[in-house]
Protein backbone atom coordinates (compact mmCIF):
# COMPACT_ATOMS: atom_id res chain seq x y z
CA UNK A 1 0.00 0.00 0.00
CA UNK A 2 1.10 3.37 -1.12
CA UNK A 3 1.15 6.49 1.52
CA UNK A 4 1.50 10.10 1.65
CA UNK A 5 3.55 12.16 3.85
CA UNK A 6 2.48 15.97 3.92
CA UNK A 7 5.16 18.28 5.21
CA UNK A 8 4.38 22.04 6.50
CA UNK A 9 6.33 22.69 9.60
CA UNK A 10 7.64 19.57 10.34
CA UNK A 11 11.05 19.86 7.41
CA UNK A 12 12.70 16.71 9.14
CA UNK A 13 13.51 13.27 8.91
CA UNK A 14 14.23 12.29 12.91
CA UNK A 15 11.50 12.33 15.46
CA UNK A 16 8.74 13.59 13.59
CA UNK A 17 5.57 11.42 14.31
CA UNK A 18 3.71 12.25 10.80
CA UNK A 19 6.64 10.46 9.05
CA UNK A 20 7.76 7.48 11.19
CA UNK A 21 3.70 6.41 11.64
CA UNK A 22 3.19 6.65 7.57
CA UNK A 23 6.26 4.08 7.07
CA UNK A 24 5.68 2.56 10.20
CA UNK A 25 1.90 1.56 7.88
CA UNK A 26 2.92 1.53 4.31
CA UNK A 27 4.98 -0.36 1.74
CA UNK A 28 5.65 2.74 -0.21
CA UNK A 29 5.68 6.23 0.32
CA UNK A 30 5.90 9.55 -1.06
CA UNK A 31 6.45 13.07 0.27
CA UNK A 32 4.39 16.31 -0.49
CA UNK A 33 5.16 20.07 0.03
CA UNK A 34 2.31 22.20 -0.90
CA UNK A 35 4.00 26.02 -2.14
CA UNK A 36 1.59 28.52 -2.16
CA UNK A 37 3.28 31.82 -2.57
CA UNK A 38 -0.20 34.13 -2.54
CA UNK A 39 -0.68 32.03 1.11
CA UNK A 40 3.56 33.25 1.91
CA UNK A 41 1.59 36.61 0.67
CA UNK A 42 -1.10 36.82 3.12
CA UNK A 43 1.39 36.09 5.97
CA UNK A 44 3.65 38.39 4.99
CA UNK A 45 6.77 35.89 5.40
CA UNK A 46 9.48 37.80 4.51
CA UNK A 47 12.02 36.32 1.49
CA UNK A 48 14.83 35.47 4.18
CA UNK A 49 12.50 33.07 5.86
CA UNK A 50 11.12 31.44 2.60
CA UNK A 51 14.77 31.27 1.21
CA UNK A 52 15.37 29.42 4.35
CA UNK A 53 12.66 27.00 4.27
CA UNK A 54 13.39 26.10 0.29
CA UNK A 55 17.06 25.22 1.30
CA UNK A 56 15.65 23.24 4.39
CA UNK A 57 13.37 21.54 1.53
CA UNK A 58 16.39 20.46 -0.49
CA UNK A 59 18.20 18.96 2.50
CA UNK A 60 15.22 17.24 3.71
CA UNK A 61 14.45 15.77 -0.23
CA UNK A 62 18.30 14.55 0.32
CA UNK A 63 17.18 12.93 3.97
CA UNK A 64 14.10 11.50 1.89
CA UNK A 65 16.13 10.18 -0.96
CA UNK A 66 17.99 7.85 1.41
CA UNK A 67 14.81 6.46 2.58
CA UNK A 68 13.65 5.80 -1.43
CA UNK A 69 10.36 8.56 -0.67
CA UNK A 70 10.01 11.19 -3.40
CA UNK A 71 9.24 14.74 -2.17
CA UNK A 72 6.97 16.04 -4.69
CA UNK A 73 5.68 19.44 -4.68
CA UNK A 74 2.72 20.88 -5.54
CA UNK A 75 1.80 24.51 -6.40
CA UNK A 76 -1.83 25.45 -5.45
CA UNK A 77 -1.94 29.14 -5.39
CA UNK A 78 -5.41 29.73 -3.71
CA UNK A 79 -5.98 28.42 0.04
CA UNK A 80 -9.17 27.57 -0.94
CA UNK A 81 -7.97 24.83 -3.53
CA UNK A 82 -5.52 23.21 -1.78
CA UNK A 83 -8.04 20.45 -0.69
CA UNK A 84 -9.00 19.59 -4.25
CA UNK A 85 -5.73 20.06 -5.60
CA UNK A 86 -4.23 17.64 -2.70
CA UNK A 87 -6.77 15.07 -3.66
CA UNK A 88 -6.34 15.37 -7.36
CA UNK A 89 -2.13 14.44 -6.56
CA UNK A 90 -2.78 11.94 -4.07
CA UNK A 91 -5.10 9.96 -6.68
CA UNK A 92 -3.08 10.27 -9.54
CA UNK A 93 -0.37 8.84 -7.22
CA UNK A 94 -2.57 6.06 -6.16
CA UNK A 95 -1.79 6.71 -2.41
CA UNK A 96 -4.61 5.31 0.18
CA UNK A 97 -3.59 7.35 2.71
CA UNK A 98 -2.23 10.48 4.08
CA UNK A 99 -0.09 11.33 7.42
CA UNK A 100 0.60 15.18 8.46
CA UNK A 101 1.24 16.96 11.30
CA UNK A 102 -0.90 19.14 12.89
CA UNK A 103 -0.76 23.18 12.97
CA UNK A 104 -2.71 25.65 14.54
CA UNK A 105 -3.51 29.05 13.25
CA UNK A 106 -7.13 29.55 12.49
CA UNK A 107 -6.80 29.14 8.57
CA UNK A 108 -4.29 26.03 8.70
CA UNK A 109 -7.00 24.66 11.28
CA UNK A 110 -10.09 25.33 9.31
CA UNK A 111 -8.22 23.99 5.97
CA UNK A 112 -6.66 20.74 7.71
CA UNK A 113 -10.23 20.12 9.28
CA UNK A 114 -12.19 19.82 6.11
CA UNK A 115 -9.85 17.80 4.40
CA UNK A 116 -10.10 15.53 7.18
CA UNK A 117 -13.88 15.45 6.90
CA UNK A 118 -13.79 15.73 3.29
CA UNK A 119 -11.18 12.66 2.19
CA UNK A 120 -12.32 10.45 5.12
CA UNK A 121 -15.53 10.74 3.25
CA UNK A 122 -13.94 10.25 0.23
CA UNK A 123 -11.76 7.36 -0.11
CA UNK A 124 -8.55 8.59 1.53
CA UNK A 125 -7.40 7.82 5.22
CA UNK A 126 -6.06 10.95 6.86
CA UNK A 127 -3.79 10.43 9.83
CA UNK A 128 -2.39 13.73 11.85
CA UNK A 129 0.05 14.39 14.41
CA UNK A 130 1.10 16.52 17.13
CA UNK A 131 5.03 17.50 17.05
CA UNK A 132 4.80 21.19 17.33
CA UNK A 133 3.86 20.95 21.09
CA UNK A 134 4.43 18.23 23.59
CA UNK A 135 0.49 18.56 25.27
CA UNK A 136 -1.73 18.78 22.41
CA UNK A 137 -3.42 22.08 22.27
CA UNK A 138 -6.92 21.59 24.39
CA UNK A 139 -5.28 18.89 26.92
CA UNK A 140 -4.45 21.38 29.42
CA UNK A 141 -7.22 23.10 31.61
CA UNK A 142 -7.31 25.37 34.69
CA UNK A 143 -8.88 24.28 38.00
CA UNK A 144 -12.33 25.42 36.80
CA UNK A 145 -11.66 23.81 33.27
CA UNK A 146 -11.11 26.50 31.26
CA UNK A 147 -8.21 27.73 28.88
CA UNK A 148 -4.83 29.61 30.70
CA UNK A 149 -4.28 32.50 30.03
CA UNK A 150 -1.67 33.25 32.05
CA UNK A 151 2.37 31.40 31.51
CA UNK A 152 3.20 30.35 34.98
CA UNK A 153 -0.18 28.28 36.00
CA UNK A 154 0.32 26.97 32.13
CA UNK A 155 3.92 25.68 32.72
CA UNK A 156 2.78 24.15 36.72
CA UNK A 157 0.12 22.32 34.30
CA UNK A 158 2.23 21.16 31.62
CA UNK A 159 4.89 19.77 34.02
CA UNK A 160 2.04 18.17 36.28
CA UNK A 161 0.79 16.49 33.45
CA UNK A 162 3.63 15.19 31.34
CA UNK A 163 4.60 11.80 30.76
CA UNK A 164 7.68 9.89 29.66
CA UNK A 165 5.84 8.76 26.78
CA UNK A 166 5.28 12.07 25.71
CA UNK A 167 8.90 12.48 25.60
CA UNK A 168 9.80 9.44 23.77
CA UNK A 169 11.37 10.26 20.25
CA UNK A 170 10.84 8.49 16.96
CA UNK A 171 13.53 7.42 15.13
CA UNK A 172 14.49 7.88 11.95
CA UNK A 173 12.20 5.07 9.77
CA UNK A 174 13.97 2.52 7.77
CA UNK A 175 14.25 2.87 3.57
CA UNK A 176 10.52 1.93 2.41
CA UNK A 177 10.55 -0.16 -1.15
CA UNK A 178 11.62 2.09 -3.97
CA UNK A 179 9.06 3.44 -6.50
CA UNK A 180 9.05 4.85 -9.94
CA UNK A 181 8.81 8.41 -9.18
CA UNK A 182 10.63 10.97 -9.72
CA UNK A 183 11.21 13.89 -6.76
CA UNK A 184 10.61 17.28 -7.82
CA UNK A 185 12.82 20.19 -9.20
CA UNK A 186 13.36 22.92 -6.50
CA UNK A 187 16.07 24.67 -7.86
CA UNK A 188 13.88 27.83 -9.64
CA UNK A 189 12.81 28.63 -6.17
CA UNK A 190 15.94 28.45 -4.86
CA UNK A 191 17.14 30.76 -7.23
CA UNK A 192 14.02 33.01 -7.03
CA UNK A 193 14.00 33.51 -3.52
CA UNK A 194 17.31 33.38 -2.34
CA UNK A 195 18.72 36.59 -0.73
CA UNK A 196 21.67 37.80 0.22
CA UNK A 197 21.09 36.92 4.16
CA UNK A 198 21.58 33.18 3.08
CA UNK A 199 24.53 32.73 3.93
CA UNK A 200 24.08 33.66 7.66
CA UNK A 201 21.53 30.58 8.23
CA UNK A 202 22.92 27.15 7.76
CA UNK A 203 20.42 24.65 6.77
CA UNK A 204 20.38 20.61 7.52
CA UNK A 205 19.31 18.70 10.82
CA UNK A 206 22.42 17.53 11.44
CA UNK A 207 24.06 20.78 11.55
CA UNK A 208 20.82 22.36 13.44
CA UNK A 209 21.83 19.62 15.87
CA UNK A 210 25.08 20.24 16.33
CA UNK A 211 24.20 24.17 16.88
CA UNK A 212 22.00 23.04 19.66
CA UNK A 213 24.69 21.04 21.07
CA UNK A 214 27.04 23.32 21.09
CA UNK A 215 24.58 26.02 22.60
CA UNK A 216 23.92 23.63 25.69
CA UNK A 217 27.19 22.93 26.03
CA UNK A 218 28.93 26.03 25.94
CA UNK A 219 26.86 28.29 26.93
CA UNK A 220 23.41 27.04 28.23
CA UNK A 221 24.48 27.58 32.17
CA UNK A 222 25.29 31.15 31.76
CA UNK A 223 22.22 31.31 29.43
CA UNK A 224 19.64 32.85 32.11
CA UNK A 225 22.28 36.10 32.92
CA UNK A 226 23.48 36.13 29.35
CA UNK A 227 20.00 36.45 27.33
CA UNK A 228 18.99 39.66 28.31
CA UNK A 229 22.60 41.19 26.56
CA UNK A 230 22.45 41.67 22.73
CA UNK A 231 25.80 41.92 22.93
CA UNK A 232 26.93 38.76 24.19
CA UNK A 233 26.11 35.83 21.54
CA UNK A 234 24.10 34.05 24.53
CA UNK A 235 21.02 32.33 23.26
CA UNK A 236 20.59 29.61 20.89
CA UNK A 237 19.37 30.99 17.53
CA UNK A 238 17.57 27.74 17.00
CA UNK A 239 13.96 29.99 16.29
CA UNK A 240 14.21 29.85 12.65
CA UNK A 241 14.81 25.86 13.08
CA UNK A 242 12.07 25.41 15.75
CA UNK A 243 9.55 27.10 13.20
CA UNK A 244 10.34 25.01 10.28
CA UNK A 245 10.31 21.98 12.19
CA UNK A 246 14.09 21.06 11.42
CA UNK A 247 14.44 20.53 14.80
CA UNK A 248 11.68 19.79 17.36
CA UNK A 249 11.13 21.04 20.23
CA UNK A 250 10.79 17.44 22.03
CA UNK A 251 14.71 16.59 21.11
CA UNK A 252 15.30 20.19 22.07
CA UNK A 253 14.03 19.31 25.48
CA UNK A 254 15.66 15.45 26.04
CA UNK A 255 19.19 17.45 25.19
CA UNK A 256 18.49 20.29 27.56
CA UNK A 257 17.97 17.19 30.14
CA UNK A 258 21.60 15.64 28.97
CA UNK A 259 23.09 18.64 30.46
CA UNK A 260 21.00 18.83 33.31
CA UNK A 261 21.10 15.53 35.50
CA UNK A 262 18.40 14.52 33.71
CA UNK A 263 16.08 17.37 34.91
CA UNK A 264 14.09 19.81 32.97
CA UNK A 265 12.09 21.64 35.64
CA UNK A 266 15.18 21.74 38.38
CA UNK A 267 18.74 21.93 38.45
CA UNK A 268 20.97 24.27 36.99
CA UNK A 269 19.32 27.80 36.27
CA UNK A 270 20.50 28.24 32.81
CA UNK A 271 19.09 25.36 30.87
CA UNK A 272 15.96 25.24 33.40
CA UNK A 273 15.36 29.25 32.14
CA UNK A 274 16.66 27.84 28.34
CA UNK A 275 13.43 24.79 28.97
CA UNK A 276 10.95 27.46 30.25
CA UNK A 277 11.60 29.35 26.65
CA UNK A 278 10.86 26.41 25.30
CA UNK A 279 7.58 26.08 27.18
CA UNK A 280 6.91 29.59 26.08
CA UNK A 281 6.86 28.88 22.58
CA UNK A 282 4.29 26.03 23.15
CA UNK A 283 2.13 28.02 25.14
CA UNK A 284 1.79 31.05 22.42
CA UNK A 285 0.48 27.66 20.38
CA UNK A 286 -2.16 26.69 22.92
CA UNK A 287 -3.10 30.30 22.94
CA UNK A 288 -4.33 30.69 19.09
CA UNK A 289 -5.20 27.42 19.27
CA UNK A 290 -7.85 28.22 22.08
CA UNK A 291 -8.49 31.98 21.59
CA UNK A 292 -8.55 31.63 18.02
CA UNK A 293 -9.30 35.56 17.18
CA UNK A 294 -6.06 36.24 17.87
CA UNK A 295 -4.54 35.03 14.65
CA UNK A 296 -7.73 36.82 13.00
CA UNK A 297 -5.91 40.31 13.55
CA UNK A 298 -7.95 40.82 16.78
CA UNK A 299 -6.15 42.26 20.79
CA UNK A 300 -6.84 39.14 23.19
CA UNK A 301 -8.33 41.67 25.28
CA UNK A 302 -11.01 43.32 23.28
CA UNK A 303 -11.40 46.59 25.03
CA UNK A 304 -8.27 47.58 24.07
CA UNK A 305 -9.50 47.69 20.66
CA UNK A 306 -11.18 50.93 21.18
CA UNK A 307 -7.84 52.34 21.57
CA UNK A 308 -7.07 55.55 19.56
CA UNK A 309 -3.73 54.61 17.54
CA UNK A 310 -2.04 57.33 15.85
CA UNK A 311 -1.98 57.44 12.32
CA UNK A 312 1.44 59.11 11.59
CA UNK A 313 3.11 57.85 8.82
CA UNK A 314 6.04 59.30 8.73
CA UNK A 315 6.76 58.14 12.61
CA UNK A 316 5.95 54.39 11.71
CA UNK A 317 8.65 54.95 8.48
CA UNK A 318 11.10 56.00 10.72
CA UNK A 319 10.58 53.05 13.33
CA UNK A 320 10.48 50.91 9.94
CA UNK A 321 14.33 52.45 8.71
CA UNK A 322 15.95 52.20 12.11
CA UNK A 323 15.71 56.47 12.26
CA UNK A 324 13.89 57.05 15.71
CA UNK A 325 16.88 59.15 17.06
CA UNK A 326 16.65 56.88 19.71
CA UNK A 327 19.59 54.28 19.27
CA UNK A 328 18.95 51.41 21.14
CA UNK A 329 15.57 51.07 19.07
CA UNK A 330 17.12 51.96 15.89
CA UNK A 331 19.69 49.09 16.36
CA UNK A 332 17.32 46.85 17.12
CA UNK A 333 15.40 47.58 13.43
CA UNK A 334 18.95 47.33 11.97
CA UNK A 335 19.98 44.05 13.10
CA UNK A 336 16.80 42.52 11.89
CA UNK A 337 17.16 43.97 8.54
CA UNK A 338 20.73 43.51 8.44
CA UNK A 339 20.07 39.70 9.53
CA UNK A 340 16.88 38.60 9.43
CA UNK A 341 16.87 38.59 13.16
CA UNK A 342 16.97 40.60 16.40
CA UNK A 343 17.35 39.48 19.68
CA UNK A 344 14.51 39.25 22.33
CA UNK A 345 15.24 41.70 24.82
CA UNK A 346 15.15 44.48 21.39
CA UNK A 347 11.81 42.87 20.23
CA UNK A 348 10.44 44.00 23.60
CA UNK A 349 12.22 47.29 23.26
CA UNK A 350 11.19 48.36 19.79
CA UNK A 351 7.60 46.99 20.30
CA UNK A 352 7.06 48.81 23.10
CA UNK A 353 8.04 51.88 21.85
CA UNK A 354 6.24 51.44 18.66
CA UNK A 355 2.74 50.61 20.60
CA UNK A 356 3.20 53.12 23.72
CA UNK A 357 5.90 55.79 22.71
CA UNK A 358 4.53 56.38 19.07
CA UNK A 359 0.88 54.98 20.58
CA UNK A 360 0.86 53.45 16.69
CA UNK A 361 -1.20 50.00 16.62
CA UNK A 362 0.78 46.96 17.16
CA UNK A 363 -0.24 44.70 14.15
CA UNK A 364 1.38 47.36 12.41
CA UNK A 365 4.71 45.91 13.98
CA UNK A 366 3.16 42.58 13.98
CA UNK A 367 3.32 42.28 10.36
CA UNK A 368 6.40 44.25 9.93
CA UNK A 369 8.13 42.02 12.02
CA UNK A 370 6.96 38.73 9.81
CA UNK A 371 8.12 40.80 6.99
CA UNK A 372 11.51 40.99 7.73
CA UNK A 373 12.06 37.83 9.94
CA UNK A 374 13.56 34.48 9.84
CA UNK A 375 12.36 32.86 12.72
CA UNK A 376 8.66 34.97 11.95
CA UNK A 377 6.23 32.58 13.55
CA UNK A 378 2.38 33.63 14.01
CA UNK A 379 1.78 31.99 17.14
CA UNK A 380 4.84 33.55 18.92
CA UNK A 381 4.96 36.89 17.13
CA UNK A 382 1.32 38.09 17.88
CA UNK A 383 2.37 36.49 21.44
CA UNK A 384 5.16 38.70 21.85
CA UNK A 385 3.72 41.90 20.04
CA UNK A 386 0.40 41.50 21.56
CA UNK A 387 2.64 41.08 24.94
CA UNK A 388 5.05 44.52 24.18
CA UNK A 389 1.50 46.21 23.55
CA UNK A 390 -0.58 45.08 26.48
CA UNK A 391 -3.32 43.61 24.51
CA UNK A 392 -2.43 40.58 25.39
CA UNK A 393 -2.67 36.70 27.50
CA UNK A 394 -0.34 37.68 30.47
CA UNK A 395 0.85 40.86 28.66
CA UNK A 396 2.68 43.59 30.22
CA UNK A 397 0.39 46.09 32.42
CA UNK A 398 -0.10 49.16 30.05
CA UNK A 399 1.76 51.49 32.77
CA UNK A 400 4.80 49.61 32.96
CA UNK A 401 6.63 51.25 29.92
CA UNK A 402 10.05 49.95 29.37
CA UNK A 403 11.96 53.67 28.65
CA UNK A 404 14.45 52.53 25.71
CA UNK A 405 17.26 54.64 27.58
CA UNK A 406 17.09 53.16 30.30
CA UNK A 407 17.05 49.35 29.26
CA UNK A 408 19.79 50.71 26.80
CA UNK A 409 21.99 51.42 30.11
CA UNK A 410 21.41 48.48 31.70
CA UNK A 411 21.84 45.96 28.54
CA UNK A 412 24.33 47.64 26.28
CA UNK A 413 26.09 49.36 29.18
CA UNK A 414 29.13 49.55 26.90
CA UNK A 415 27.17 50.84 23.85
CA UNK A 416 28.55 47.68 21.93
CA UNK A 417 25.49 46.49 20.14
CA UNK A 418 24.19 50.11 19.35
CA UNK A 419 28.09 51.03 17.48
CA UNK A 420 27.55 47.50 15.61
CA UNK A 421 24.14 48.09 14.50
CA UNK A 422 24.41 52.10 14.08
CA UNK A 423 28.24 52.83 12.68
CA UNK A 424 27.13 56.99 12.10
CA UNK A 425 27.51 56.78 16.13
CA UNK A 426 30.84 54.94 16.07
CA UNK A 427 32.41 57.96 17.70
CA UNK A 428 30.09 58.70 20.11
CA UNK A 429 31.43 59.44 23.84
CA UNK A 430 29.73 56.22 25.79
CA UNK A 431 28.34 58.93 28.14
CA UNK A 432 26.26 59.85 25.61
CA UNK A 433 25.42 56.53 23.32
CA UNK A 434 22.64 56.02 24.79
CA UNK A 435 20.74 59.04 23.45
CA UNK A 436 23.28 61.51 21.80
CA UNK A 437 22.96 65.25 22.85
CA UNK A 438 23.94 66.41 19.39
CA UNK A 439 23.22 63.56 17.45
CA UNK A 440 23.11 65.76 13.78
CA UNK A 441 26.66 66.20 14.85
CA UNK A 442 27.20 62.06 13.79
CA UNK A 443 24.85 62.32 10.94
CA UNK A 444 21.92 60.58 12.85
CA UNK A 445 19.33 61.90 13.91
CA UNK A 446 17.23 63.79 16.68
CA UNK A 447 14.60 61.84 18.92
CA UNK A 448 10.90 61.70 16.97
CA UNK A 449 9.58 61.68 20.67
CA UNK A 450 9.99 62.84 23.83
CA UNK A 451 10.38 59.45 25.99
CA UNK A 452 8.91 61.01 28.94
CA UNK A 453 5.84 62.97 27.52
CA UNK A 454 5.41 60.11 24.68
CA UNK A 455 4.86 57.46 27.90
CA UNK A 456 2.49 59.83 29.75
CA UNK A 457 0.39 59.92 26.81
CA UNK A 458 0.46 56.10 26.46
CA UNK A 459 -0.68 55.88 30.13
CA UNK A 460 -3.34 58.15 29.73
CA UNK A 461 -4.69 56.99 26.20
CA UNK A 462 -4.80 53.18 27.72
CA UNK A 463 -6.14 54.79 31.34
CA UNK A 464 -9.21 56.13 29.56
CA UNK A 465 -10.47 53.15 27.97
CA UNK A 466 -13.43 51.50 29.29
CA UNK A 467 -13.50 47.89 30.22
CA UNK A 468 -16.78 46.96 29.94
C1 LIG B 1 7.53 41.48 19.82
C2 LIG B 1 8.09 40.06 19.76
C3 LIG B 1 7.98 39.33 18.58
C4 LIG B 1 8.46 38.01 18.51
N1 LIG B 1 8.34 37.32 17.34
C5 LIG B 1 8.76 36.04 17.27
C6 LIG B 1 8.61 35.30 16.07
O1 LIG B 1 8.06 35.76 15.06
N2 LIG B 1 9.08 34.02 16.05
C7 LIG B 1 9.68 33.46 17.14
O2 LIG B 1 10.09 32.29 17.06
N3 LIG B 1 9.81 34.13 18.28
C8 LIG B 1 9.38 35.40 18.38
N4 LIG B 1 9.56 36.10 19.55
C9 LIG B 1 10.12 35.41 20.73
C10 LIG B 1 11.64 35.50 20.89
O3 LIG B 1 12.07 36.81 20.76
C11 LIG B 1 12.40 34.61 19.92
O4 LIG B 1 11.85 33.32 19.91
C12 LIG B 1 13.88 34.50 20.31
O5 LIG B 1 14.46 35.76 20.33
C13 LIG B 1 14.59 33.59 19.34
O6 LIG B 1 15.96 33.55 19.60
P1 LIG B 1 16.68 32.22 20.14
O7 LIG B 1 16.32 31.09 19.25
O8 LIG B 1 18.10 32.54 20.32
O9 LIG B 1 15.97 32.02 21.53
P2 LIG B 1 16.48 31.38 22.89
O10 LIG B 1 16.55 32.47 23.88
O11 LIG B 1 17.67 30.53 22.72
O12 LIG B 1 15.22 30.47 23.29
C14 LIG B 1 15.02 29.16 22.76
C15 LIG B 1 13.70 29.07 22.03
O13 LIG B 1 12.62 29.34 22.93
C16 LIG B 1 11.57 30.00 22.22
N5 LIG B 1 11.36 31.31 22.80
C17 LIG B 1 12.26 32.11 23.42
N6 LIG B 1 11.67 33.24 23.86
C18 LIG B 1 10.37 33.16 23.49
C19 LIG B 1 9.25 34.02 23.65
N7 LIG B 1 9.33 35.19 24.29
N8 LIG B 1 8.07 33.64 23.11
C20 LIG B 1 7.95 32.46 22.47
N9 LIG B 1 8.98 31.59 22.31
C21 LIG B 1 10.16 31.94 22.81
C22 LIG B 1 12.03 30.16 20.78
O14 LIG B 1 11.52 29.10 20.01
C23 LIG B 1 13.55 30.08 20.91
O15 LIG B 1 14.18 29.64 19.73
C24 LIG B 1 9.07 37.42 19.65
C25 LIG B 1 9.18 38.17 20.84
C26 LIG B 1 8.70 39.46 20.89
C27 LIG B 1 8.83 40.25 22.17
Amino acid sequence: MRSAIWFRNDLRVFDNPALSHCCANSEEVIAIYIISPTQWENHHDAKVKISLWIRSLLSLQKELEKLNIPLLILESNKYQNISSDLYGLLKEKNCKNLYFNNEYPVNELKRDRSIYKEFKEKDIGVFTFHDQVIHPPGTLKTKAGGNFSVYSPFKRKWFEQLTEEQLKLYDVPKPKATININGASLSSFEKDFSTSLDGLWAVGEENIQDQVKEFLSKKGMAYKDDRNFPSIDGCSKISPYLNSGVISPKWCLLEAKKYNNNLLDEGDRGIVHWVSEILWREFYRHIIYNFPKVSMNQPFLSYTDNLKWSDNKEHLERWKAGRTGIPIVDAGIREMINTGWMHNRLRMIVAMFLSKNLLIDWREGEKFFMENLIDGDIASNNGGWQWSASTGTDAAPYFRIMNPETQSIKFDAKGKYIKKWIPELADCPIDEIHMPTEPLKYNYYEPIVDLKESRKQAIDAFGELRKD
